[in-house]
């Protein structure tokens, strides 16, 4: 087993890798960090009131004393695999994370602190898999002699990036795309947004959200050279983000057009349908087998039918229809905190073993 440490274990997206974790074939969670506020304590002292999990706290975390995340030593010679989802500010988060990976941790990250960092690859597994490619530059780069930096993307880009990344993958060139998001208040971490401001109510600002679903996809798509990693600029994305009164699940209504030859509707569902990639070939345990599902019902994808699709490692897209302004328009919705974080980075870290950069 690879042993592991979570950073902001306390958290609600650490809490996920928790219970995602408890039972994981290849994965033993030993090491859980948080701020200094938690540290000392026992876990199921320091969340004690605000666990979020339907499932109780797995019995093997609740007598693990909580570190101060900032304290790196710490997790010296008792884990390999760092788990990064503290919430710090950018600065602090550059720093410590630089910090685990220089001391020989692989560290698999949420945040987004890193991901526009040139030699730091963003991970959808399906998707960008080539890109781990990069890690022995990034160690060369920095001198880090076995320690290195993965991120994973932000949580509102997943339910469009598959069905996107299936289209280009069958030799369809996408060149601009409008997203709106219906964002889960789960994305905002615990207690997130008051709940005054959220029932009965539409927020239609998520602060840094449009610019990261913007931007992120370019990186993802993006190719390796020089020891950094070029986004494709051939694709322009407009996103309109918003929170809503959902729990889990982030919702994309996407208009799309493609650039040269288009396909029929009924091919794209075929080719969402048959989508499978190095996740699914390799059989990591997260990998879910089909990525994308599509559904028929014209009131498909739902957050609360859906959200669990793959045990949350799914996307579901519905409403797939021609558009009278782009070409096609589809609706593609992932849970957030699931495949849009911890089930996320544990795929990317599946495949970091798989591939052999975590031994
Ligand atoms: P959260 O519920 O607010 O949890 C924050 C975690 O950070 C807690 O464990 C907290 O520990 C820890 N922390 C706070 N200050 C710290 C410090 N000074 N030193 C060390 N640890 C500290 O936030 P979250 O939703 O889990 O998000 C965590 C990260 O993942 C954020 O960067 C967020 O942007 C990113 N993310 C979240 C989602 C999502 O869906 N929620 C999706 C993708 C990415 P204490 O409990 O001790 O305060």
């Amino acid at each position: 087993m690879i042993k592991v440490g979570v950073l902001g274990a306390t958290g609600m997206v650490g809490q996920n890798y928790l219970r995602l974790l408890a039972n994981h074939p290849w994965f033993d969670v030993v090491y859980l960090a948080a701020s200094p506020a938690s540290a000392g304590k026992k876990y199921k002292d320091a969340v004690a009131g605000r666990w979020h999990m339907r499932e109780d706290i797995p019995e093997k975390y609740r007598d693990i004393v909580v570190e101060d995340a900032g304290q790196v030593e710490k997790a010296l010679g008792r884990c390999q695999l760092i788990f990064s989802a503290v919430e710090l500010d950018k600065k602090a988060i550059l720093a410590l994370e630089a910090e685990y990976a220089a001391r020989g941790f692989a560290v698999v990250s949420n945040n987004s602190a890193h991901r526009s960092t040139e030699d730091v690859p963003v991970i959808i597994p399906e998707i960008n898999h080539q890109h781990i490619e990069i890690i022995p530059q990034q160690q060369k780069q920095r001198g880090w002699n076995k320690g290195f930096l993965v991120v994973k993307p932000n949580c509102s880009i997943q339910s469009y990036m598959l069905p996107l990344f299936a289209l280009i993958k069958a030799g369809y060139r996408v060149d601009k795309m409008i997203v709106t998001t219906l964002q889960a208040v789960s994305g905002a971490g615990y207690p997130g947004p008051a709940s005054i401001d959220l029932i009965d109510n539409i927020v239609p600002y998520i602060g840094g959200e449009e610019e990261k679903s913007e931007i992120e996809p370019l990186k993802v798509l993006g190719r390796v050279e020089g020891g950094r990693i070029i986004p494709d600029d051939s694709i322009k994305i407009s996103a309109h983000c918003n929170r809503v009164p959902v729990v889990d699940g982030h919702t994309a209504c996407c208009s799309l057009s493609f650039a040269g030859k288009k396909p029929e509707l009924a091919e794209i569902i075929d080719i969402w349908r048959s989508f499978t990639s190095v996740p699914q070939e390799l059989k990591l345990p997260s990998a879910p087998i089909p990525p994308i599902i599509y559904r028929e019902e014209e009131n498909r994808p739902q957050p609360q039918k859906d959200r669990n699709a793959g045990n949350g490692m799914a996307v579901t897209v519905g409403r797939l229809r021609k558009c009278n302004v782009f070409d096609i328009r589809f609706t593609g919705l992932h849970h957030n905190t699931v495949r849009g974080a911890a089930g996320g980075s544990i795929l990317a870290a599946e495949l970091l073993v798989a591939r052999g950069f975590i031994k």
